[in-house]
């Protein structure tokens, strides 16, 4: 075994699996090797699940449907409470293998493992508060009865930007709902996926409500699956081309589909903000996770008025991080999650440049083991440079001026996403005003982080469909079943 158990604290050999996890049970193992962003070297292998392995988990889901779907809510939501409160009993061990595989800093792993776990304990409270209706018919001719049975098995894919969280927020609906899953976690990240269905167990789930695979194949995995009739939801986190790809695959059996997919969110700072809190809040929009969030700010709008001062802190502030390995505990700043990653951030950066861009602080590529890009700010940038209209994904902040709110919502909304915007200004109305023209699902008013687990988390346009989390997020695993009634 290559995992390196040990480095800084990470010993428990008890979350530690490679094998694929199908109908309880743990199954082969090698095939895909996880690397260790911090220091460019392989940290484990994990199985390479084949399509005769998929349907497998599919029958496994279904061979656990009729029991889960059984399964008073009351039981359904304690199973889920003892997971969460076994993630937050292992918080540390967790967020340790996440800062290995996915390379953020510690801070930050910890910061997901708090906010996955938090899925568990609200989709525990909602499963037993599933929503019904009695109503009249205005014609007066019989009643209407609606009923919300569990969708089926769901087939859930999530990225390698948040591992733990983005499995959280699709099974924890998902379990609350009534369904078996199939989780297929990305590639680079599967040891914490495989970590949490060991504690899935420990919790009490049966075999084959929750099952995970891991696979080189995923498009050919993927297909298989939603060609199998037995399959009737789509949940997917990613960028937007693979979300495209998807979309057409499921329509060829028309399955449900809930989309969460890329981001270009505009970070707005008005001349009348609070500067200290503009430039608090860019730092978590910008850099939580190094800016490897669908949520990061991409653009930088500052009106003329404070955008020499806004610059100039923020370079400071940027300049100031300390980079290092993910896993080490003085580290502010974790390489990306892989060379190519770092590749695409010097192309987007080294693009401004030539086009007029002056990078205030950083800049360039790290040259050192890992896959590193220091924190950079650029001003200058061209309103239609590259970097404006695709995802940086690093943590990479470029500044745009502005003159009147007109041209700030004009700026804001030239982008095919609209997952997430913020806004910075004292005066509320205001804020709130621009925010209702901001195209986007969610908006930061003053704040930089605005996910929650209580709270409809996703976008408009090519950011996405459906909501997840919130009181509404349970809906999508649900299906709406009326009785037309006579008595
Ligand atoms: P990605 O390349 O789209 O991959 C996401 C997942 O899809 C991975 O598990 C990947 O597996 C799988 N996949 C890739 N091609 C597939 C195919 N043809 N069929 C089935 N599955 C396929 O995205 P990523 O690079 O991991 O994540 C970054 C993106 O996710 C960004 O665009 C970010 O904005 C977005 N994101 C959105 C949200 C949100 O809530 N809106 C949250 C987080 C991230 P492999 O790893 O095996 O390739």
């Amino acid at each position: 075994m290559t995992f390196h158990a040990k480095i800084n604290g990470y010993a428990d050999p008890a979350l530690h699996a490679e094998g694929l996890y199908i109908g309880g049970k743990w199954l082969k193992a090698g095939g895909i090797t996880v690397m260790n962003p911090s220091r460019d070297e392989p940290l484990a292998e994990v199985a390479d699940a084949s399509v005769e392995d998929a349907l497998r988990a599919v029958d496994a889901a279904e061979a656990g449907a009729a029991g889960w779907r059984a399964t008073p809510s009351r039981k359904r939501s304690e199973i889920l409470r003892r997971w969460f409160e076994l993630m937050s009993a292992r918080a540390e061990e967790l967020a340790t293998l996440i800062a290995l595989e996915n390379g953020k800093a510690l801070p930050d792993a910890r910061g997901e493992v708090a906010y996955a776990a938090e899925f568990f304990r609200w989709y525990a409270e909602e499963a037993t508060r599933i929503p019904g209706e009695f109503r009249h018919t205005p014609s007066g001719s019989h009643h209407i009865l609606v009923d919300h049975e569990p969708i089926g098995i769901a087939v859930l894919i999530t990225p390698w930007n948040f591992p733990a969280a983005m499995a959280t927020r699709k099974i924890g609906p998902a379990l609350a709902a009534g369904c078996t899953v199939i989780l297929k976690p990305a590639s680079e990240t599967p040891l914490t996926a495989y970590a949490m269905a060991r504690l899935g167990e420990e919790a009490g789930v049966p075999p084959g409500v929750v099952n995970v695979l891991t696979t080189s194949k995923p498009a050919e995995v993927t297909n298989a699956m939603l060609a199998d009739p037995r399959v009737r939801k789509l949940s997917f986190t990613g960028s937007t081309g693979v979300g495209r790809t998807l979309l057409a695959e499921a329509a060829k059996s028309v399955v449900s589909c809930s989309m969460e997919l890329g981001g270009n969110a505009p970070f707005i700072v008005f001349d009348d903000a609070d500067l200290d809190a503009a430039l608090d809040g860019a730092m978590i929009a910008k850099m939580r996770n190094a800016g490897e969030a669908c949520t990061a700010a991409n653009r930088f709008y500052v009106q003329s008025g404070i955008h020499d001062a806004f610059v100039s802190g923020l370079a400071a502030r940027m300049a100031a991080l300390k980079i290092g390995p993910g896993y080490d505990p003085s580290t502010q700043c974790g390489p990306m999650i892989t060379k190519a990653a770092v590749r695409k951030i010097d192309r987007l950066v080294s693009d401004a440049m030539a086009s007029g861009a002056r990078a205030v602080t950083g800049g360039k590529p790290l040259g050192q083991d890992g896959y590193f890009y220091p924190p950079t700010v650029l001003e200058n940038v061209p309103a239609d440079a590259a970097i404006a209209r695709e995802e940086i994904f690093g943590p990479v902040a470029p500044v745009y001026k502005f003159e009147s709110d007109d041209d700030a919502v004009r700026l804001a909304n030239e982008t095919e996403y609209g997952l997430a915007a913020y806004v910075y200004s004292r005066d509320l109305k205001r804020a709130l005003q621009i925010g209702k023209r901001l195209e986007a699902g969610m908006l930061g008013i003053n704040r930089g982080l605005m996910s929650d687990p209580a709270a409809p988390f996703g976008g408009v346009k090519q950011s996405g469909l459906g909501r997840e989390g919130g009181v509404t997020g349970i809906l999508d695993f649900m299906e709406a079943k009326y009785y037309a009634v006579d008595y």
